[in-house]
């Protein structure tokens, strides 16, 4: 996760709960990506390091452990940066260009200066920052599998280049991971657009019970209904994917949403007891939160000492690799 901003309700449904879910069944790295973060915004890096330590505070929140899962800085395993040169040497630019976050990005991002090499290169340092720890699987959305495909396509490459079949093979090539493809529901954010930390439309993990209260009460819903007589539209209505998404009690939700459809009900009930409802599923992650900032020092201490541990695996990797391109002095 790149340490550009706080982390919303987008991040948790789409990313950290499934996260969470995984450490149980993988041996799972996390990392603060600060390079990644300067591929777009590399003018602007005076909060990189306060936004890591307030993020992993969030993964914290949602119920990451950095005692079972290894969490890490990249700037901090310089190797990421050692492997993507290499790398770079056996991928053609066009690769690079084709992939369709690169103009995607260039349109939607139209005001940030995107030119560099270092923009055209993330999904290379992105398969560097996988390969390095030979990743078997990657849990992301639809939207990264190009740049998983991009990383199997250098990795057969670059194992082509320099782990000949046997007998000649000095040690194991790279290992080529897979998309551990996860469903990500896109999560509306307050004003219907997606939940970006860009559209100021987030409630973030580190909201206040009172932030939440205002926010919800100025969400979007179905502009027809104006008097709360009028017979409302649920599907696609933000007010009730929150509902269906952050609600336990099934019952209510249900009962809501009839009434809702009858034009019995007013917003103000849907939005107070939404926000009842996000705020009760909040509090433990907010607790969690404070009890990791409360502590002096233990964030850092968690990021240097995880830091530390990926970057003897990271080592061990790169030793691989200088042997087979045959930098051994
Ligand atoms: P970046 O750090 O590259 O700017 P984002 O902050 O947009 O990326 O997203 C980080 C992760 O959170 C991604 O896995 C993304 O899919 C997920 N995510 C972000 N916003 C949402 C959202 N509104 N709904 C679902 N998932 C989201």
């Amino acid at each position: 996760m790149r340490p550009t901003g706080r982390l919303h309700l987008g991040h948790l449904v789409g990313a950290l709960d499934n996260w969470a879910r995984l450490q149980a069944e993988y041996d799972c790295f996390y990392f603060v990506a600060d390079w990644h973060a300067l591929t777009s915004h590399y003018a602007d890096t005076g909060d990189l390091v306060a936004n890591a330590i307030d993020n992993v505070a969030d993964w914290i929140g949602a119920g990451l452990d950095p005692e079972q899962s290894t969490f890490f800085v990249q700037s901090l395993v310089p190797e990421h940066a050692e492997l993507y040169l290499l790398l770079q040497m056996v991928t053609p630019i066009p690769w690079l260009e084709r992939v369709p976050t690169y103009k995607e990005q260039m349109e939607q991002l139209a005001e940030r200066d995107l030119s560099s090499i270092g923009f055209l290169g993330y999904p290379l340092l992105q398969a560097a920052d996988v390969v390095i720890y030979d990743a078997n699987v990657v849990p992301v959305g639809e939207d990264q599998v190009p740049h998983l495909e991009l990383t199997r396509e250098v990795v057969r490459r670059f194992n082509n280049v320099y782990f000949p079949v046997p007998p000649d093979a000095p040690s194991r090539g790279l290992v080529e991971p897979l998309a551990l493809l996860t469903p990500t529901p896109r999560l509306p954010g307050l004003d219907n657009r997606k939940m970006s930390k860009s559209y100021q439309n987030t409630i973030d993990l580190a909201d206040s019970a009172d932030a939440v209260r205002q926010k919800v009460r100025q969400m979007y819903t179905d502009p027809k209904r104006v008097r709360a007589d009028i017979p409302g539209t649920v599907e696609g209505n933000p007010v009730f994917i929150y509902h269906d998404a952050f609600n336990p009690n099934r019952a209510e939700v249900d009962e809501l949403k009839a009434r809702y459809r009858a034009g019995t009900v007013g917003d103000v009930e849907v939005k107070t007891k939404l926000a009842m409802a996000i705020n009760a599923m909040l509090e433990p992650l907010r607790e969690r939160r404070e009890a990791a900032l409360a502590r002096p020092g233990y964030l850092r201490d968690v990021l240097f000492e995880g830091s530390a541990r990926a970057r003897v695996q990271a080592q061990q990797t790169l030793d691989r690799v200088r042997d087979a391109v045959r930098l051994r002095y």
